[in-house]
Order: C-alpha cells, then structure tokens, then sequence
C-alpha cells in the first residue's frame, strides 16, 4: 500500500479532540469504519472530506430518546432525524407502543433484529421488566445486550409504561446491581401529582399552565431522593434521568459523597425553555417533568458548568399536534420532539454564547453518554474508535424552522430559536448518512451496539 493510498477516507479541519482541545486544520485518517490516527502532519486517502474552518466533532451520543412511544414516529423517523442533527449513536427506551415494552429477552431480541432492518444511525437499548414476575429477566436482557434498565416511580401506563412499586424496586435494584448496567427511574412522586392533577381539575385548572403548577418540585426531589437511597443500600449504579431542577443534582452530588454510584442527567429543554413556553405554546411545552422557572434553568447551567450535571440528552418522544394540542391540558401527550437539535443547540446556547467549553459540551453530549452506558467505540475521535463523526460551521447564523427538519410529526418547540453553528454533513463508520440539508442514507445503515 502506498502512502497515497494509505486510508479509505481523509478528513481535513479543526479537529475536537477528546481531551477539548482543537488540533487546528488536523487530519483524520478512517480505515475500514474506524478512526486510524489523528495527525498533524497531512495523511492521504482513497476519499477525501475538506472542511476548512469547520470543527470536525464526534458524533453526538442521544442517550434518551423514544423512538416507539409514537407510532407514528418509529425507529427510521427518529435515527433519520438524528442523522441530520450530527447525532450518530441513539439509546433507545424501552417503552414501545403498541404495548409492547423490551421486557423479556425475545422482545429485545426482536428489537435489535428492527434495529439493523431499519436504522440510519447506530442504536442501543434500554430494557425493562414488568411489576411482577421472575426477575431473572434482567440478567437474560442484560447477557442479550441491554444498555441499561429503565423503570417508572410513576404509571403512566399499567402495561406499557407500568410504576414498579418501591418493594419490587428494592429487589430489582439488587438485581441490576449484579449485572454492571445502569438501572435509570422515571423519578416523580405518583401520590402527590395524582393528588395535585385531581385538585386542579375540580377546580377547573386546566389552561397548559396548570400542567407545570399541578407537578411541583417536590414531587421530582422526593422520588429522586428515594431512588438514590435505594442505590445507596443495594450498591446499583442509578443514572438519573431528566433532572429538571438543581435540588436533584444536590442530591446526587450528596450521595456521591457518601459513595453512591450515581450519574446526572438534563434535557436540553430544561436548559432552553421555562414554563412560560407553556403560555407560549400550550400543549406542545408538556413534558414530564415539566418545564420548570428561570432560576431553575440558571441553576441548572450553573451546575453543567461546574460538571455536576453528567450529560445532556433529548428525552425526545415525539406526538402528532392533534395529540398535544387539547382543550384539557391534562389531556394532552407529555413529550416532544428533539432528536435533532440536541447537538446543535446545546452548542449555540452553550459553547457560542460563552456558557461553556468545548470540552464541556463534548463531554456532555458525546463522550459522557458514551461512558456512562459503557460504548466504548462512540463519543470520543482517537485511534480505534468508530469513525463517527460531524462537520460543523461554527459561523453560520440560522432561525430554526422546523418544516425543515426530518421528524414524521413535523414539528418543533424551537421553531424560531436563533441558532449559532449548524451540522454540515454527518459521518457513521466512515459513511456518509447526512450531507447539506438530505439524508445521504437509509433504513438498514444503522447497527445495533452492546455495551463493552
Ligand atoms: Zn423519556
């Protein structure tokens, strides 16, 4: 082999190297799907991507994504979507519709067979289990793949989306303990927002508003100070999904310091809206947890700046309008889309505007997703890592528009938002799946990844 020959694919730019640093108009050399070197020094190759001025990043890492509680969405939808955000690795949760939770080892199975049948992007899997029964399903759903276990303090459906009561949590946590994955936890108080959601509706509280109010902090802090205990006492490592206010960090780094094994997760929505979207945008604000005030969401920069927040994630789970937009805000889907601007609008809102590091950011939505679910081939550009990777304007100026973006459900609670950087073309193993706007590839690119 010639030294002109040397790679299949060279890729020139400013490349974010996994320790934050830049290595000014570097190249990567890719060969067989994988990253071979990083250089300096110019490299050649069968391919070539030139990209001046652009950062060269990893592909972004979503580890919170529903691509089945919609039917209408689904697994092509979704990692289509995510393609175009620059996000090349998806973690998928276990709640499929129709009734249809990964809760024994065939159903993942049968998962991870629709996986290589129908994803863009690369996707791992969250498994769960049912409020009764064997609970050796979960070293099975661990030996057959799973990334982790996911699990409700809240019903929010009794077959699908089921709440594991605190009895059956105690065990399973031992359980999962013994397995090394991670066990994450819906973490809301069922008894106080059922009792909440009943007083605001008799009194006819019902405008999208009363979605926030009708859930207060206390019923995320409880449960989230509850699960933490149990990790404490059953030595599980608990990753707390969705944090949406700073007491619930507080309580993580607390336990940390008494030897929890426990990690912290935010949503992007969390960080970029308040419940005045609520106001703004009626049903299609409703997630849970709700959107919460803006000293909560400066808090919670604060604590992604100091690095008590681990990752970042989308919690996208996406509902056609009809479903969001209801007379009753109690009776509209709690869930929106965010697959594909995860990446790029933590990076307008964060590293543009100054609020963090690069380094901080890849941490956040790439190499931390990665090490908390143990993908040991995603998050990071170093030789021998998957040859994910996104080309990034950092200098182009944009208003979000979402009848441009790749969601079945057609549209987005940024619509309008000003956004600094934009994803110029995605990369997984080496291949192109997004480029300029189109999607460069389809159902069948994406694999299945098993935690290492
Ligand atoms: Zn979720």
């Amino acid at each position: 082999m010639t030294a002109a020959e040397k790679h299949d694919l060279v890729v020139h730019g400013d490349i974010a190297l996994p320790d934050g640093r830049l290595l000014t108009a570097g190249w990567l050399g890719v060969t067989d799907g994988r990253i071979a070197e990083v250089s300096e020094a110019p490299l050649a190759g069968a391919d070539n991507v030139e990209a001046p001025g652009c950062l060269i990043l990893p592909g972004f890492v979503d580890a919170h994504v529903h691509t089945r509680s919609s039917v209408d969405e689904g697994i092509t939808a979704t990692t289509g979507a995510a393609a175009a955000g620059g996000t090349t690795t998806i973690i998928d949760m276990p709640f499929d519709k129709p009734a249809r939770p990964v809760n024994t080892r065939e159903r993942l199975e049968a998962k991870v067979a629709d996986v290589h049948a129908e994803a863009v992007v690369d996707v791992a899997l969250y498994a769960t289990f049912p409020p009764e029964g064997d609970l050796a399903v979960i070293g099975e759903m661990a030996g057959a793949g799973a990334a982790a276990f996911k699990v409700s303090t809240i019903e929010v459906d009794p077959v699908r989306f089921p709440r594991i009561p605190d009895g059956r949590l105690y065990e399973a946590f031992q359980e999962i303990s013994r397995t090394g994955r991670p066990v994450a936890a819906h973490q809301e108080n069922q008894e106080i927002i059922l009792a909440q959601a009943e007083a605001f509706q008799g009194r006819g509280q019902t405008e999208p508003i009363d979605h926030a109010l009708s859930r207060p902090p206390v019923a995320e802090a409880e449960a989230a100070g509850r699960l933490l205990e149990l990790a404490y006492w059953t030595g599980a490592r608990l990753h707390m999904v969705h944090g949406t206010i700073p007491r619930t960090f507080e309580l993580i780094r607390w336990n940390r310091d008494t030897g929890v094994r426990a990690t912290g997760e935010t949503c992007l929505q969390y960080l970029l809206l308040t419940m005045d979207a609520l106001r703004d945008q009626g049903g299609r604000a409703k997630c849970n947890p709700p959107l919460r005030t803006q000293d909560d969401v400066d808090a919670l920069w604060q604590q992604v700046q100091g690095g008590l927040i681990d990752i970042v994630t989308s919690d996208h789970s996406p509902y056609p309008l009809p479903q969001k937009e209801r007379e009753d805000i109690f009776e509209a889907y709690a869930g929106m889309p965010g697959v594909e601007t995860l990446g790029s609008l933590l990076y307008s809102e964060g590293v543009a505007k100054g609020r963090i590091e690069l380094e901080r950011f890849l941490e956040l939505v790439a190499s931390g997703p990665a090490d908390i679910f143990g993908l040991a081939q995603k998050g990071r550009l170093e030789a021998g890592a998957d040859a994910d990777f996104v080309v990034f304007d950092p200098h182009v100026q944009s208003t979000l528009d979402e009848t441009a973006l790749h969601y079945a459900v057609g549209w987005s609670p940024y619509h309008g938002h000003e956004c600094q950087g934009r994803v110029v073309s995605t990369w997984l193993r080496g291949s192109c799946v997004y480029d300029d706007g189109r999607l460069m590839a389809g159902p069948g690119t994406g694999r299945f990844v098993r935690p290492s």
